[in-house]
Order: structure tokens, then sequence, then C-alpha cells
């Protein structure tokens, strides 16, 4: 979560449950670009996804009463959003997925102010390989893809992912594992890690390894005993290079730019739904 500004959630909440609309405001404002972002990789089409921001919030506005914070904020609109995106696909069974580009432009300037010193060769290559990431991303079935965007974009917990998606923690974990294992193969191309001889025999299952540990599940002795092996074999080396590689540039995924004409649908949807109800006042 940003630390940069204060972000007072819970007082937010209480004031927007009372019908304070600028602690609603406040509110959308901070989780509308990750409502987005969870829609766009997992409806795969920007107009659905737009769709699934709107209903989410304004879902998310009405329901905030019912809120009773036993999960954070952030699950219970993940929760929200996933039944919206599973009936955008109930509905779009048959339509192929289509390549989505959204203010790509607008991210790309973000990008160059964030980080001027990459020469414009680095950035096409960047570029090309957070598209191959998506690309990627798009192509696993729904229920590997949105485990694997809920804990590595969207940053959850695995028993917050479980949460979300009702299933088990072991089952949410396992599915990552193999999430991530695909991800990286359909990114080998921009790995240099293309020398993926025949698997020796000897060798431990290091990806598969890698990705558990990250989930708390492998013992330190363990760990000790792959650091070693990773240490004395390059093809292991590289194998938990690019997984790792590929780890982060999920968990790096910028939160997209909400285009203007959808924010200000949501908040004129949101504004009317206050209209009807007794204001207070946040201060
Ligand atoms: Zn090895």
């Amino acid at each position: 979560m940003m630390r940069s500004e204060p972000f007072d959630e819970p007082r937010l909440l209480e004031a927007a449950r009372n019908g304070d609309e600028h602690a609603m405001g406040l509110l959308i404002e901070r989780y509308q670009p990750r409502v987005l972002r969870f829609g766009l990789r997992m409806c795969r089409n920007v107009e659905d996804a737009q769709d699934v921001v709107q209903d989410t919030l304004l879902a998310a506005a009405r329901g905030l009463k019912r809120f009773e914070g036993r999960a954070s904020i952030s699950t219970w609109l993940y929760t929200i959003a996933r039944s919206y995106c599973i009936k955008k696909r109930r509905r779009s069974k048959f339509a192929p997925p289509r390549e989505e580009s959204l203010n790509d432009d607008d991210n790309d300037d973000v990008r160059r102010l964030a980080a001027p010193e990459r020469s414009p060769e680095q950035a096409a290559m960047d570029r090309e390989m957070e598209a191959a990431l998506r690309v990627a991303i798009d192509g696993l079935e729904p229920m590997y893809r949105e485990v694997l965007v809920l804990r590595d974009m969207e940053g959850l917990t695995a028993p917050e992912v479980a949460q979300v998606v009702g299933a088990s923690v072991g089952a949410v974990k396992s599915r990552l594992h193999r999430a991530r294992a695909r991800i990286r193969e359909a990114l080998l191309p921009f790995l240099q890690a293309d020398v993926e001889d025949a698997s020796n025999s000897d060798c431990p299952d290091v990806i598969e390894l890698f990705s558990k540990n990250l989930e708390g599940e492998i013992s330190e002795s363990l760990c000790h005993q792959l650091q070693s092996h990773v240490d004395r074999c390059p093809r292991c080396k590289r194998k938990c290079d690019s997984i790792q590689r590929v780890v982060l540039m999920c968990r790096t995924q910028r939160e997209p730019i909400v285009p203007e004409q959808l924010r200000t649908a949501v908040s004129e949807a949101v504004r009317a739904l206050q209209s009807n109800k007794p204001t207070g006042s946040f201060r």
C-alpha cells in the first residue's frame, strides 16, 4: 500500500457509511485503478473491464453499510469485482479475447517520467516484455489467472486470495505455483534463460520450490540446501533468476490510468445514489 499521503481508511469508511460524499469520493479514487487493473486482466478487454469498475464501485457504495470489516476493504472489493467478471465471462463465452490497449501512451509518459535514464532501446524492450506478460497472463485459464493476478499483481496474501475466490489456501497456492511456472515458460524468449536443456535428474524443481518459498511453504533447512545447489548449478541459477524476474514483473505492474469519462461516470452514479440518503460530514 502507498503511504505517500495520509489515508485514514477506517475513518473514511466510517464517514462514507454515514453518507459523506467527500469520503466516498476519496475511497473510490483510491481503489478505482486497482479494480480496473484487475478487471482488465480478468475480462481481457477494455469495455468489459470498465463496466466491471462501474458495477463494482456502485455495488460497493450501495453495500457499504453491510461491509462489516471482517475482510479488508480491498478483499471485499475484489470479491465483488470477481463476481461481475464471471458474469461478463458467461455472457461472452464464445467471444475471443481481444487485445487491449488502455491509454498505453499515457502510461508510457508516466514511465518515462519515472525512469528518464532508460535508453529508448531498453524502454522498447521493457514495453515488449510487458505486453508479452499481459498476453501470457491472458492465456491462463480463469482459475489460474485470477489467483496469479490477485496474489502477484494486486498484492493480496494467499489467505486473502482464498477468501476472494472461495477456495482453500492450499488450492490457491498450488494454482499459483502452476500459474507462475506457466508465465515463466511463456516469457522464456525474453528471459535469456533459453538454454533450457533436458532437466538433469539431480536438479530439484527450482521453479516450483522458488514459488513455494515465496508462500512460506519451504523449511529453512530445505531453503539452505536449495541455495547451495543453486550456487553450484548454473542452470538452476538461471531458472531461479528467471522466475524471480517474472514474479517481480507482475508485482511492479503499474496501476492503469483511469479514463476521465469512466471516473466521471462512476462519481456521478455514486452521487446520484447518495442524493437519496441523508448526508453526514467528513472533516
Ligand atoms: Zn541444478
